[in-house]
């Protein structure tokens, strides 16, 4: 059988539907606010979408209680849920100006990722880089500092070249470089120094990509990996569990015709049904089978403008776990978390994911200070129980100093978080200062912030 990397992860995702289930079903009310994966909910007061900064800014000032800016919901993490009002930017979206001779454009910032890349495109724009999907909007993306894949590349944020802030007591705040404390806390900002309706970015000239994937043994990657990484502009893995292999993919600039055909549903679907059934055997009668198989996965490439190569469609839900350690600690706890999961026997076939992150000068950015970091993600099937397997992987990411991706599954506190990120406590006071009554503090978040 011969089957593409596409449909290995499409078809570990079904597979992995099989296994163990939440045991109740939540009630559906139609206001309820649900996050992407689904296990996130809340019935909020009211969801206000404003027109303008200074509409909002007189929501804020004429207002109280407790509010929270959300984005498309695509966060792992309850940043979101709240019984006050939700802030949805759907109206402040588009592209409303450029600067061909800066490189540099200014969107609404509840612009989808997605909707960039042609709006950049007849701007003579693109982006350097996007993370694995493409349908967060730009504020909820940069507030959790988020990231593709790439030793050259920042977090999204790490392109911000300015951005308009609403705060909580309804103060309209236009916040750039010279404003270096506030530039850079506030390029990731988890949503709690006050809303952000624009944001521009500092872009490039249009250009095309060829992808390359290949299925390879981890080790091997993983002993090429520096090299690669610094050889390609993109370089990653998906190393499969229970199985010495990997889903490798490279990605760097070409002159190459676009040629980017689409997905075989059929393929996909024939291969999440071979994984389905490979999902019911005990995890440790699966090596063979899935060894075997990666050894059939044929080498694929595709040519397209960049933002449809560095993006994919995710259409089979899950909730994610993703810590960033020191680069020279990436391979060791990667090597950790593949034997764990072979001698704690963990019912999971969804593959890991191992990118690099250039450093950045953000205050929380995952990457921020003089360190580029390694980004281990771990999976689990939407409506599966994530808990034991997150669990489990949590102190091995910690032990390997990991730096938790806000808007994914984290158990962190105050305490914690403030030995990961040197300017945690300015970040802190600068919150408390800007948001006195804490309007921005859920639940999750006073865990976060204040312990
Ligand atoms: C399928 C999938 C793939 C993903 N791939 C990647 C990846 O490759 N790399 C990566 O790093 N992450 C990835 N993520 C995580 C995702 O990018 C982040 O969680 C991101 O924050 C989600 O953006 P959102 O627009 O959905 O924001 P939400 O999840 O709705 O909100 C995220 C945060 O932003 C805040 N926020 C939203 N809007 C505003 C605003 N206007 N002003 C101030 N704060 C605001 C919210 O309050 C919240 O704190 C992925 C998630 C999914 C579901």
């Amino acid at each position: 059988m011969t089957v593409s990397r596409r449909n290995f992860l499409a078809g570990s995702a079904l597979a992995a539907a099989f296994g163990p289930r939440l045991a109740s079903a939540q009630a559906v009310h139609p206001t309820t606010w649900y996050n992407w994966s689904g296990h996130l909910s809340c019935q909020p007061a009211g969801r206000y979408s404003p027109g303008s900064s200074s509409e909002l800014a007189e929501f804020l000032r004429t207002t109280s209680g407790p509010v929270r800016p959300v984005g498309a919901g695509h966060s792992f993490s309850p940043l979101v849920p709240t019984d006050g009002h939700l802030i949805v930017l759907d109206r402040l979206t588009g592209l409303t100006g450029h600067d061909a001779r800066m490189m540099q454009a200014t969107f609404g910032a509840g612009t989808r990722l997605g909707d960039t890349g042609e709006l950049l495109e007849s701007a003579g724009q693109a982006m350097f880089n996007l993370p694995d999907i493409d349908r967060q909007t730009l504020a909820g993306a940069i507030s959790t500092a988020t990231h593709g894949t790439g030793i050259g590349f920042q977090c999204l944020s790490g392109y911000v070249e300015a951005l308009e802030l609403v705060t909580a007591g309804g103060e309209v705040m236009e916040v750039t470089r010279d404003d270096t404390a506030l530039f850079d806390a506030s390029r990731v900002s988890l949503g709690v120094l006050g809303v952000i309706t624009s944001v521009t970015f500092q872009n490039r000239t249009p250009y095309r990509l060829k992808a390359q994937n290949w299925v390879q043994k981890t080790e091997e990657v993983l002993e090429e990996f520096d090299e690669r990484a610094a050889n390609h502009r993109h370089f990653e893995m998906f190393p499969l569990t229970h199985s010495d292999y990997a889903l490798v993919l490279a990605i760097d600039e070409t002159d190459e015709a676009v040629n980017n055909p689409p997905p075989d549903p059929e393929a996909e679907a024939a291969f999440g049904q071979a994984m389905a059934y490979w999902a019911t055997l005990p995890p440790k009668e699966r090596k063979p089978l899935i060894d075997g198989m990666a050894a059939t996965i044929e080498p694929t490439s595709a040519v397209d403008v960049s933002h449809r190569i560095l993006t994919n469609v995710r259409n089979n839900r899950f909730n994610e776990m993703e810590y960033s350690v020191p680069l020279e600690a990436g391979g060791e706890c990667l090597r950790e978390i593949l034997r764990t999961i072979i001698e704690a026997e963990v019912d999971v076939v969804f593959p890991l994911e191992y990118r690099y992150v250039k450093r950045d000068d953000t205050w929380l950015g995952m990457s921020s200070g003089d360190e580029d970091h390694a980004a281990i993600s771990i999976h689990r099937t939407a409506g599966a129980d994530y808990q034991p397997y997150f669990e489990l992987m949590e102190p091995i990411f910690l032990k390997y100093g990991g730096r938790p991706h806000w808007g994914k599954v984290h158990t962190l506190k105050a305490e914690q978080l403030r030995s990961l990120y040197p300017r945690f406590d300015e970040f802190s006071d600068l919150r408390a200062t800007m948001d006195p009554e804490n309007r921005f503090l859920n639940d999750h978040l006073k865990s976060v912030f204040l312990g």
